[in-house]
């Protein structure tokens, strides 16, 4: 980007925030103000919110940048604050997990259950030779034992490291010898698309090759047989016969909580650190902010997985922490049928419902039929994260299910934020579809030129964080130098978060994608994301990925694959008309200078396993090479469908 990105993608509705939310919200307009006037004094009573055992001595300590450190001297108790404070405060029968299995049992875990469960988890962890500091790896499909094992190792001071199940056993076992755990917490297996899909073979492949475990702790859940080993220990006779008294112990607040690989879109996976204090009061304080969490009332579903950083932030550690009751899915959204996920939230009265515009721009292409067949009247608010949400994507969601009147939240953040950074307030902002908005208060997020200049409004360049913040990541596990090239290296006293944005005549912040994904076509710099919104904004399309091939005449050459929306006619002569009527939709959008010179309608787009559009694979296509690196592929046949079906035109 070597030049400030055209503001091409036009995009004029704004939606203020409904009255009776904003009339009752837990956070108003003053919170800007008063983070404004002192950054720290504001975090520092969001800390507040949560248990100390004992208080901290300064707020920040940024003497040695880029290694922060946030509430000095202070100690606390992760699990504690998340379970045992609110069974003290007389919530103990309160739900805290509405679990619903893939094929249909269920389970209600209240706080205190959770409560119970997690000292018998630390009991046992205990047993089995782990302490504080200990590295200990969970690999676990969505069961309620995935919380608890998280929870048990915060209580111990052990730093987890959750792997997302459906990772391959190399993938699992780089991640295991990088940490050097001591124990594995898996299950035999879970559902997945109407069938158990095994785990446990996985780990031991994995494990066979990481000298490190010396314990492996089995969830029965699908009572496939498995086989075992002299390291292998079942959960139900390990955990569930373990003492239940557990009292936690408090640990200083930079103490590490846990490292997260991130999911490898671009590079080597990077074991990002998050540590206890900060961590957990900017999730907290994110959760109650940005959710408008009311703890006694609401219902709350956030569809993520707990293999990524929505789900330790958003299932795990901000929602407990803040006492709220929650729905846990455990399978696809189209199993048995494709209405599950509304199905659910019927079921449990969701009220508000957190998910990634991948499934948003998957049920648009189902239809709005299907949510129509449910009741989703106990919504009241929504939210996104992951991508960058097409605005005719966020509208179709506010349409079909948000009643036309619901305020969605476009959260902005990553794994090494640890917690959101970038959001609308649903009491206080008027939402624009596609935008995060504003840094939320306390967190001072820019967008930069080439030289790291603050842009003017109605410019483009680099997305930056100015200031430290608590629940940032404090370095990558092992490799301090990683840290500062990846982060700190581009920008003098600047983090670099990886993803180019650009300021709306108004100063709000768009998103749109990753640095290494915009394109450079006769000199200018066009993002992907405006070019696949455009595509989405035309009613056949459902979903598309964007992407720069090398071209002999204008440098690169925006090559497009659209996914047709369910009722259009894409075969033969259709087709190509179609194809024709979209580049020329882009063209008229966005200007000229964006026409695809070629667009491919697919079936599916190659998407890693928490969703995201894997566009390095379809550069590849685009320019006729062999396959990169599929391995975090989501499904690898996605690929070969794309290569055999192409029925693109010039
Ligand atoms: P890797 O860093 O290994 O490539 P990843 O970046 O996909 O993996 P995450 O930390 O889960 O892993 O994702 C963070 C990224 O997701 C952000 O940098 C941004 O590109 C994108 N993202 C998340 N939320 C939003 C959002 N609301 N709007 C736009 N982009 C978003
Ligand atoms: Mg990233």
């Amino acid at each position: 980007m070597s030049e400030a990105l055209a503001n091409l993608l036009n995009e004029t509705r704004q939606f203020p925030p409904p009255a009776a939310l904003a009339a009752e919200a837990n956070v108003t307009a003053g919170s800007y103000d008063e983070a404004g006037a002192d950054r720290l004094a504001f975090w520092e009573r969001q800390a507040g919110r949560l248990a100390w055992a004992r208080p901290w001595d300064e707020v920040l300590d940024w003497s040695n940048p880029p290694f922060a450190k946030w509430f000095v001297g202070g100690q606390l108790n992760v699990a504690y604050n998340c379970l045992d404070r609110h069974v003290e405060a007389g919530l103990g029968d309160r739900v805290a997990i509405h679990w619903e299995g893939e094929p249909g049992d269920t389970r209600t875990l209240t706080y205190a259950d959770l409560h119970r469960l997690t000292c018998q988890a630390a009991n046992a962890l205990t047993d089995l030779g782990v302490v504080a500091g200990d590295r200990v790896a969970i690999y676990l499909p969505m069961v309620p034992e995935a919380a608890v094992a998280m929870l048990a190792c915060a209580r111990i001071g052990a730093t987890h490291s959750v792997v997302f199940g459906g990772f391959s056993a190399d993938a699992l076992g780089n991640r295991i010898q990088d940490a050097s755990a001591k124990v594995v917490i898996t299950a035999d297996g879970g559902y997945r698309r109407g069938k158990p899909s095994a785990l446990k073979p996985t780990v031991d492949e994995a494990v066979a090759n990481c000298p490190s475990i010396e314990h492996v702790l089995v969830v029965r859940r699908t009572g496939e047989e498995v086989a075992w080993s002299a390291k292998d220990h079942w959960w139900h006779e390990t955990v569930e016969t373990a003492p239940a008294e557990h009292t936690a112990q408090p640990f200083d607040a930079e103490h590490p909580l846990f490292i997260l690989y991130t999911s490898g879109t671009t590079a080597r996976p990077k074991g990002i650190l998050h540590t206890t204090g900060g961590y957990l009061t900017q999730a907290a304080w994110t959760a109650h902010a940005v959710f408008d969490l009311k703890p006694a009332t609401d219902v709350y579903w956030c569809t993520a997985d707990i293999g990524w950083v929505t789900g330790h932030s958003y299932i795990v550690y901000g929602p407990l922490a803040n006492g709220a009751t929650q729905v846990m899915y455990e399978g696809t959204p189209d199993t048995p049928h494709k209405g599950r996920f509304w199905e659910i939230v019927d079921k449990y009265k969701v009220s508000i419902l957190y998910t990634a515009p991948t499934l948003i721009r998957t049920m648009m292409k189902w239809g709005e039929d299907i949510p129509a067949g449910f009741d989703l009247s106990s919504l009241r608010l929504l939210g996104s994260v992951g991508e960058p949400i097409n605005p005719e994507a966020w509208m179709w969601y506010r349409q079909h299910v948000g009643r036309g009147e619901l305020p969605i939240v476009d959260t902005w953040w990553q794994t090494e934020t640890g917690s959101i950074m970038i959001s609308p307030l649903p009491g206080v902002t008027a939402t624009k579809p596609g935008s995060a908005m504003t840094p939320l208060p306390g967190i001072a997020a820019d967008v930069v030129d080439d030289q790291g200049r603050s842009v003017p409004n109605g410019g483009g360049g680099y997305l930056v964080l100015r200031e430290p913040w608590p629940s940032m990541l404090r370095t990558i596990w092992g490799d301090d130098n990683r840290f500062i090239e990846t982060y700190w290296s581009r920008f003098e006293g600047m983090y670099f978060a990886g993803d180019g944005a650009k300021k709306d005549d108004d100063g709000h912040i768009w998103l749109l994608g990753r640095v290494d994904d915009v394109m450079l076509v006769s000199g200018h710099n066009i993002s992907t994301t405006e070019v696949e919104s455009a595509l989405v904004s035309h009613p056949a399309v459902a979903e598309a990925a964007v992407v720069g091939a090398t071209d002999p005449t204008t440098g690169q050459a925006i090559v497009a694959f659209a996914i047709p929306r369910g009722t259009a006619d894409t075969s033969g002569e259709a087709g190509e008309q179609l194809i024709t009527e979209l580049r020329n939709h882009v063209a008229k959008t966005l200007g000229p200078i964006a026409k695809p010179r070629q667009i491919m309608l697919v079936p599916e787009l190659p998407k890693t396993r928490s969703g995201k559009i894997m566009r390095r694979l379809l550069r590849d296509v685009a320019e006729n090479r062999s396959l990169g690196d599929v391995t975090t592929l989501q499904d690898s046949s996605v690929m070969e469908l794309i290569s055999s079906g192409l029925s693109g035109g010039k």
